[in-house]
């Protein structure tokens, strides 16, 4: 319960240190009287702290953007948008969120930004029905010679309802990167529209343009969508916009997991989506390092339709997380974000050019962003869940996934997933992440199946590589100023 006292006794520059010195103190505040929560907080922290977290989907966001998240922002409604609230006194969350939309909008140069999803999957869901409403129920309604959908006879409203299952969403199937919420059918995108999908070239790996718009034009889906979860190279979204008109598709990209590599203008020309895309879905927590959350950016025409997410589709926002989400945008705007986003590629490149130099094959061949893929059942003989496994007991947390055509189906799949946004964030550069090749090189050529979750090495390896992964974490410390042996549970 001492966390704060033990910190001032060896903080010279108090000033300094006002975001540790707040965390510290919400700490202490929690364990006096939530010691279970205040002990689980602090095994996360610890567990991050010594593992190589490798999760491409995964980062370290700042104190600031943590401690923005804790306050009284928590315990007020805010249905609606700045300046047209269903809910009275929201003048001070029109502050938040307004400034949280400028920064966004100024930080990716769109028309237009909705910073109120609670997710990624959140801010899909409303640019799917933001493109539904548009496209199919407001011009029925017009035809109808009616003011609003509340204006529809039953009768007129069920035939406008008849209407959206009928329409198209195409998306990168699931095993070739996509994500659930781009027309798996497990996922209700498949369910509320009819879901199609593009793969990879089985040679390359990569998106192929020409099949992309083949089925563009064969299916004419109503919504395109680019973007992924374990791709390891660009998309062109200048061409994917193309097809798009070509078949009358709204384009979405969903750039959840390469966001901050566009906000750090790593990413531009065609391989921004923001200039191209009609909506642009996000996460805020991937690369671009905010708080757990979505975003949606988009052109002027669909602005209208897009701030309804809420009472449409989400209930009331979230005002703390908006205001954390502000604090990121901000972050991100600052010029050492930009060596952050390039860095992250850098490493990934890195990563990629080392595992090759030893003979490992990568899927694409290699990676023009924060992820690789392996395909371990190839280069090891392991599936997906028998290296993530290993891998973990070790202190390295990587994804198992699929690859294109996965042999060992969804669940033990054939690939691991490792990226870099994390590692980047706590100072690892090109010389670590040669390490880590070496280390990951050993330990998986080395392993055994052991039934079909685990694998085994011998102690000897597994002490080597231990070794090597405590001495890597600790040279790069997760927020240095707090001191691990403070971290006792209370
Ligand atoms: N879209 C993509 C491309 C993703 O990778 C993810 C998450 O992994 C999501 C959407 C969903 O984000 P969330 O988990 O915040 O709902």
């Amino acid at each position: 319960m001492n966390f704060l006292k033990n910190f001032l006794q060896t903080c010279a520059n108090v000033e300094k240190h006002t975001d540790t010195i707040a965390y510290l103190a919400s700490l202490d505040h929690i364990s006096k009287n939530y010691p279970i929560i205040a002990n689980a907080i602090l095994d996360e922290l610890k567990s991050q702290r010594n593992s190589l977290k490798l999760i491409a989907s995964e980062n370290y966001s700042s104190l600031a953007v943590q401690l923005a998240m804790g306050n009284l922002l928590t315990d007020k409604y805010a249905e609606g948008h700045p300046g047209h609230r269903f809910y009275a006194g929201c003048e001070h969350v029109d502050t938040v969120e307004s400034y949280a939309v400028d920064t966004a909008k100024s930080l990716f140069g769109a028309e237009h930004a909705y910073v109120q999803p609670h997710s990624g999957a959140d801010a899909n869901l409303v640019a799917f029905w933001s493109i539904l409403i548009k496209r199919v129920e407001t011009p029925a309604v017009e035809a109808l010679g009616k003011k609003s959908v509340a204006a529809l006879t039953p009768e007129e409203f069920e035939t406008i309802r008849q209407e959206f299952s009928k329409q198209k969403l195409l998306g990168l199937a699931l095993d070739c990167g996509g994500h659930l919420t781009h027309g798996s059918r497990v996922n209700l995108s498949s369910k509320m529209m009819k879901a199609v999908s593009y793969g990879v070239d089985p040679k390359t790996g990569l998106i192929d343009y020409k099949q992309v718009e083949e089925i563009a034009m064969r299916e004419k889906p109503l919504i395109l969508i680019a973007g992924y979860s374990s791709y390891p190279r660009l998309i062109d979204f200048a061409k994917m916009r193309e097809i798009a008109d070509r078949c009358g598709a709204t384009l979405l990209v969903d750039m959840a997991h390469f966001a901050g590599l566009v906000a750090g203008k790593a990413l531009v020309g065609n391989f921004d989506p923001v200039p191209f895309a009609h909506i642009v879905t996000s996460t805020t927590h991937k690369t671009l390092r905010g708080p757990r959350g979505g975003l949606i950016l988009c052109k002027e025409e669909f602005k209208p339709f897009i701030d309804k997410g809420c009472p449409f589709a989400l209930g009331g926002p979230l005002p703390h997380v908006m205001a954390s989400k502000a604090i990121s945008f901000k972050e991100a705007l600052d010029p050492s974000f930009k060596a952050y986003a390039k860095q992250i590629i850098e490493n990934a490149q890195t990563l990629a050019k080392r595992f090759k130099s030893k003979g490992v094959s990568l899927i694409t061949d290699g990676t023009d962003n924060h992820l690789l893929l392996i395909d371990v059942q190839k280069n090891f003989g392991l599936n997906g869940r028998q290296a993530e496994s290993l891998l973990s007991s070790l202190g390295c947390t990587v994804n198992r996934n699929s690859i294109p055509n996965d042999p060992n189906g969804a669940w033990y799949c054939s690939g691991i997933r490792i990226g870099t946004p994390a590692l980047t964030t706590r100072g690892f550069k090109n010389e670590e992440m040669e390490k880590i090749a070496d280390i990951l090189y050993d330990v998986l050529k080395e392993a055994k199946p052991n039934g079909m979750a685990e694998s085994v090495i011998s102690e000897n390896v597994r002490s080597r590589a231990k070794r090597e992964i405590d001495e890597l974490l600790q040279n790069k410390p997760l927020y240095p100023e707090i001191k691990t042996g403070d971290l006792v549970h209370v």
